[in-house]
């Protein structure tokens, strides 16, 4: 294998690819349109690295459950029909991808995937050093409002050595901030963990500047590839062409933008929301990271900040926040945690989860033999970015 590669995206995967392929002994140039990293998805996500929590959206009963959700006025989902074929196929191989045994089976593929990801950010942690991210390792609450989301919630447990269902008094003695909360009980998993997606990038950039071995090219959209035969030759970057070697491609929800042709890349952007709030000292935030079943909202504590994230919206590639959506996610926060920040500051954000319809991100090499993808991880890219950046670099080597 040559030496160079290329990559496309400086998003969380592709800085986690980056970083893997350094740690391999090769050099790496990165290509980013924006003038920064990790500000596009990998920017403001909920945090969680929720490695026993990897089921896909896609299961039997959802598509069910969703047309409730529709009909609701503050729902967790949202969809907007558009005149798109991408997002009508996409919605068509979602549908197939809910049949329960093929939920399962992308279920073991990702809870594989993800806890070899976790024993890859410790493996970084502790032989590089790597920290000052906001890393902690909480544990993380599935907390339930119904009995009957609690039922299901027992029967699907996926590492019943390292998972607890708590009742009601046992959840607030574990985490006293649910105290007066309408939760029923919950799942607890010790050995989860949260970080600040977007500090994890900067440190790894940090990093791979030191190497010498990695050059980032910022404010640089690529607009196309340029082939020969089943090989990639060079990047056009508006006017500019940039001879490649080996390139990867981790644009993020955007990437079908640059496929080739031959190539599927069944990715579709699943906009979602999150605040970060400041906690002082007369607050009681969760030290633990919560996921409130029922209302599909995330919340977990980066350092002195509460962060709150929520919702799918499937609206297109309109990146804007929606005052509506988010002042739904600000208001359940309220109600649920009303002393565990100060919401009156909060930071509104929005992001495209990069969503394959099964869940499953698309990894590894491609029928041109200099092209390999690592993209597609929806809402797990956190989760799942060191361990599919080192599963990709020891591919490639
Ligand atoms: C509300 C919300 C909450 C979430 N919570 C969690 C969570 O708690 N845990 C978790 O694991 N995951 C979470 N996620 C998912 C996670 O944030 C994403 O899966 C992850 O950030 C995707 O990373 P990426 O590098 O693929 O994409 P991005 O971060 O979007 O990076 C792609 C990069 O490619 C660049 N790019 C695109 N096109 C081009 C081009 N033509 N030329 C050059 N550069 C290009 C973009 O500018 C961008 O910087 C959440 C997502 C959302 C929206």
């Amino acid at each position: 294998m040559s030496q160079r590669v290329t990559i496309i995206g400086g998003g969380v995967i592709g800085l986690a690819t980056a970083y893997a392929l350094v740690r391999e002994g090769l050099s790496v140039d990165l290509v980013e349109a924006r003038d920064s990293l990790a500000s596009a998805t990998s920017f403001a996500n909920g945090g969680q690295l929720s490695y026993r929590y990897v089921a896909p959206l896609a299961d039997a009963g959802v598509p069910w459950q969703a047309l409730g959700w529709l009909l609701q006025g503050e729902s967790p989902l949202r969809l907007r029909l558009r005149l798109d074929p991408a997002q009508w196929r996409w919605l068509v191989a979602f549908m197939m991808a809910c049949r329960r045994s093929v939920n399962r089976r992308n279920t073991e593929v990702l809870l594989e995937l993800a806890l070899h990801s976790q024993a890859t950010l410790e493996r970084w942690r502790e032989d590089d050093g790597l920290g000052n991210f906001a890393w902690r390792r909480n544990g993380k609450l599935v907390a339930f409002r119904s009995e009957h989301a609690f039922a299901r919630g027992r029967e699907h447990l996926l590492d019943p050595v390292s998972q607890q269902v708590l009742g009601a008094t046992d959840i607030q003695a574990l985490e006293p901030s649910l105290v007066g909360t309408p939760f029923i009980g919950g799942v607890y998993t010790k050995d989860e963990e949260v970080a600040d997606c977007h500090r994890f990038c900067q440190q790894l950039a940090e990093r791979l500047r030191a190497s010498g071995r990695c050059r980032f090219l910022l404010g640089r959209p690529v607009t196309r590839l340029i082939r020969r035969n089943d090989e990639v030759t060079g990047l056009l970057l508006g006017h500019e062409q940039l001879d490649v070697e080996q390139l990867v491609l981790c644009a993020g929800h955007r990437s079908p933008g640059l496929a080739l042709p031959g190539l599927k890349l069944p990715i579709y952007p699943l906009k979602g929301y999150s605040l970060t709030a400041p906690i002082a000292s007369n607050h009681r935030a969760p030290e633990v990271s919560i996921t409130d079943y029922e209302r599909k909202i995330v919340y977990a504590r980066l350092g002195e900040q509460l962060r709150v994230a929520a919702m799918v919206d499937i609206v297109g590639f309109d990146e804007t926040v929606d005052a509506r959506r988010y002042q739904s996610m600000l208001r359940l926060a309220r109600n649920t945690l009303p002393e565990a920040a100060d919401y009156g500051r909060a930071v509104e954000w929005a992001g495209m989860r990069p969503a394959t319809p099964t869940g499953v991100p698309i990894l590894g090499a491609t029928r041109y033999r200099n092209l390999w993808l690592n993209l597609g991880h929806g809402a797990l890219g956190f989760t799942l970015a060191c361990g599919s950046g080192e599963r990709l670099a020891r591919l490639m080597c």
